[in-house]
Order: structure tokens, then C-alpha cells, then sequence
């Protein structure tokens, strides 16, 4: 079965196991069903250096004018705020974070916030300029990258992000996994006739000889980014099979996001890396949901596929005191609905913000 849409089902709170709104009260970032939230997602800024198919626009995005990016002292005041309210692990992301110029800066600044209790930095990037900045990102204080491939196909990588840098991305991976940090995974989004062909080839590549963590992305809907048309889902069931034609998988459980999974060679070697794969349209995982975004304007989201987002940099820049701030966030997270719309529901929604309203993937930091 390829590329089969999503069934849609009714993500409601009942549905999920989730208690009824209301009902869960507790100290920290709760939203109304008791979902604890803490996981922070920075965009840090909404340019590429790539023009994935599948994240941005063909037309591209417009780019934010300069004082509309939250500067790193604002980024610092709101992280800082979050790590109090209980944010515990934060994740750099973008657009490219390492195209933002200063970005080791950024990192250590957001690196001294384990001194107030966060636990855990990383950053999502696509590698390309990872290797030059390598040194400076561990010296400040990153502990994890999850880095983007999706083919090892020089032409095929064009193909798909409409620039090169096929060899330099697969060279910067296998840096990553030399530099020390406690985690290095690859995120691949699987798309049914595009690299669904690759999906042993890439567990191999990675995470057969190295501790590295494959994971396998079902493609999502945002807006402008070839949903239905040029570009089709391929299931995570799909993504399992294709494995599971060539490779022994015993599953170890859920990390985050990811059905995690040990993988084998049928001659019994043992991958030193494991194998997950993110089901966010055919099996979501809402009901253990804890992240939240800040894009790279300053606006807090609660849900990567809800349209729904509060403006935190007004207020900051008018001189809201932490309290009003936190008051900001805890009304947003209030809005959290159990479960994201079915696929069905969330085209549409897309559809009627329309390209100024509803934000493609790149714009909200993936
Ligand atoms: N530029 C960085 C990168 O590519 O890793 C960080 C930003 S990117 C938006 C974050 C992640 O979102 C990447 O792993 C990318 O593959 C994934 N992504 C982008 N568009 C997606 C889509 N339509 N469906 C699923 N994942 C997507
Ligand atoms: Fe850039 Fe990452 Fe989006 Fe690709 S997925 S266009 S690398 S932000």
C-alpha cells in the first residue's frame, strides 16, 4: 500500500485517553488536559539555505525585515522565562538555524540556562554548514543535533531541496557523531516515488556503523508545500515494511515522538544506532504532546498544525513584566485542543488563513 491518505479520525480528548478540559490542575505548563509541557522549540530564524520541496513554497517566503526577528537578547528573556515555568529541554530550529549570523553566540547564551534547570540544548539543522561551527556549538553547551537528509542521491537531493549539497550533508553527519554530542540523529521525511526507495540505504548509511538514530518523518501538510499533487504521504506503516523487507526491527518503545525500534541485519548483526519512525498524520501522538514553538517573530504557537498563535513580541518590546508574559503563555496553552484536525479539516483551515495567514513549515520552525 503506497501513499494511502490518512483516515480521518476525531482527535478528541475521549478518544485520546486525555481527561476532560479542566479537569487537571498543577503547578508548571499545563494545558487543560494535564499535558505537561516541557519542551520548547526555538525558531531562531525563517531563512534557508535550501528550498525543500516539502517545507517551503515554491515562491519562497517573504523575508522577515530586520526588526522583526526576535534579536538573541529577546530570544535569551523568553527562553529564560520558559526554563522558569518549567520548560526542561529547548531545540533550536528554523528555517536553518546556522544561517543565522551569531548563532554560537546564541547557543551559548541559551547554553548558561542550565544553571536555572535546563536539562537538555539541540538544534535541528540540515548540516550543510554544520562542520565549521562544530567546536563552537559543543564548547557551548549543545548536547544534540538532529540533522535532515532525505536521499543519498547527489541528484535526487537537488531534485528535492533545489540546491546541492548532497556529499557535504553526509560528511557533516558523520562529523557530528565523531564531535561528542550525546545525541546525533537523521530525520528523513519519507514521500511515496520520491525516496521511498531509500529507506534501507539511509538505516545503513547511518546507523548500522554508527551510534546515530535514523528516524523516518511522515510528510505533512502545510501551506504551499505540494500536499496531494507533485508530493504524496508514504505511511508510517508503509516505511515499517519497506524495512522490515531486508532488516530484523524489535521494537524498544516510544522516544518523543518516534516508535523506536532496534534494527538487525538477518545475519544477526546488531545496527549500534536504532531506528525510529514519526507517524504524525496516520497515528499522531497528541495525547503525550508536550512542546510548544516560538517563531522566529515572536510568536508563541501551541501546535505545529493549529493555526492559533499569540504575539509575545509586542508585548516584550512594550515592556510586559514576566508576569504579564507568563499570563500570555498559559492563555495560549489554554487553547491546546486535544488533538490536532484530521487531515481533511486541516487542509481546509490552511486553505481559509491562505498564504498570509496560515504558515508554511518553514515559517513556523519545524
Ligand atoms: N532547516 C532545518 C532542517 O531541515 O533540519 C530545521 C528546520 S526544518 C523545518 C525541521 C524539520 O522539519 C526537518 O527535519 C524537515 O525535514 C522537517 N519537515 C519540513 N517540512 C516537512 C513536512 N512537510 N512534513 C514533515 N516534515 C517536514
Ligand atoms: Fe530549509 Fe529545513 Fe525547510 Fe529544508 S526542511 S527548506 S533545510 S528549513
Amino acid at each position: 500500500m503506497l501513499a494511502a491518505a490518512p483516515a480521518p479520525r476525531a482527535l478528541t480528548a475521549e478518544a485520546l485517553g486525555l481527561p476532560p478540559p479542566g479537569e487537571a490542575r498543577a503547578q508548571g505548563l499545563f494545558d487543560r488536559y494535564g499535558r505537561s509541557h516541557g519542551y520548547l522549540r526555538i525558531s531562531v530564524i525563517e531563512k534557508c539555505n535550501l528550498r525543500c520541496r516539502y517545507c517551503m513554497p515554491e515562491e519562497g517566503v517573504p523575508l522577515l525585515a530586520r526588526d522583526e526577528l526576535l534579536s538573541f537578547e529577546e530570544i535569551e528573556r523568553l527562553a529564560t522565562l520558559f526554563v522558569r515555568l518549567g520548560v526542561r529541554k529547548i531545540r533550536m530550529t528554523g528555517g536553518e538555524p546556522l544561517v543565522r549570523r551569531g548563532i554560537d553566540e546564541l547557543v551559548a547564551r541559551l547554553g548558561r540556562l542550565k544553571a536555572l534547570g535546563l536539562q537538555r540544548l539541540a538544534m535541528t539543522s540540515n548540516a550543510l554548514l554544520l562542520r565549521q561551527h562544530l567546536p563552537a556549538l559543543r564548547a557551548g553547551g549543545l548536547d544534540a543535533v538532529n540533522l535532515s537528509l532525505d536521499t543519498l542521491r547527489p541528484d535526487r537531493f537537488r531534485a528535492i531541496t533545489l540546491r546541492d549539497g548532497c556529499e557535504e550533508t553526509i560528511a557533516a553527519i558523520r562529523a557530528a557523531a565523531e564531535a561528542g554530542f550525546d545525541k546525533v540523529k537523521v530525520n528523513a521525511v519519507v514521500m511515496a516515488g520520491v525516496n521511498d526507495d531509500e529507506i534501507v540505504d539511509l538505516a545503513r548509511e547511518f546507523a548500522r556503523e554508527h551510534p546515530i538514530d535514523v528516524r523516518y518523518i511522515e510528510y505533512m501538510p502545510f501551506e504551499g508545500n505540494h500536499w496531494g499533487d507533485a508530493l504524496k504521504m508514504f505511511p508510517a506503516a508503509s516505511i515499517r515494511g519497506r524495512l522490515e523487507e531486508q532488516l530484523l526491527l524489535s521494537p524498544l518503545g516510544l522516544d518523543e515522538t518516534a516508535a523506536m525500534y532496534q534494527a538487525h541485519e538477518r545475519d544477526g548483526r546488531a545496527f549500534r544506532g536504532r531506528i525510529g519512525i514519526i507517524s504524525s498524520m496516520t497515528e499522531p501522538f497528541c495525547a503525550s504532546c508536550n512542546r510548544m514553538r516560538l517563531t522566529a517573530d515572536g510568536h508563541f504557537r501551541w501546535c505545529l498544525l493549529d493555526e492559533g498563535e499569540i504575539d509575545l513580541r509586542g508585548p516584550l518590546r512594550a515592556g510586559a513584566t514576566d508576569a504579564e508574559l507568563s499570563a500570555l503563555i498559559e492563555a495560549g496553552l489554554a487553547r491546546k485542543r486535544p488533538g490536532h484536525a484530521p487531515t481533511e479539516e486541516l487542509l481546509s483551515l490552511q486553505k481559509a488563513a491562505g498564504p498570509s495567514g496560515a504558515r508554511s513549515m518553514i515559517r513556523i520552525g519545524g
